[in-house]
């Protein structure tokens, strides 16, 4: 793509991510795409459970106590569940 910031093989994955988009949980392991990755701090957490309804990929569960669990099998890395986490009870951490 011309002037674009990504490669074509970048701007391949994103259509397909957007393709994606719409699924359950469980259909498609995204995780090579991830640089960063959501830690949650359980102290932090109220258990709203904002995070698990945002998360594009479902990667978020609830436990049994209202506590997000994220499968890093189906996380992207998209900071979506940071970003709307009231308490900033999640942060995103670089890879590797
Ligand atoms: S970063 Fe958060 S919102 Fe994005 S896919 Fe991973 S768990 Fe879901
Ligand atoms: S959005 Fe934040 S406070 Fe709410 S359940 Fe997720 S981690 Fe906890």
């Amino acid at each position: 793509m011309r002037g674009s910031i990504v490669s074509e093989t970048e701007e391949s994955e994103i259509k397909g991510m957007m393709l994606y988009r719409g699924k359950k949980h469980g259909g498609k392991d995204v995780a090579n795409w991830r640089i960063l990755r959501p830690e949650v701090d359980e102290d932090k957490c109220a258990k709203c459970g904002l995070c698990e309804k945002y998360c594009p990929e479902e990667a978020i569960t609830l436990d049994e106590e209202g506590k997000p669990k994220i499968d890093l099998r189906f996380c992207k890395g998209c900071g979506i569940c940071a970003n709307e986490c009231p308490q900033e009870a999640i942060e995103m951490e670089k890879e590797g």
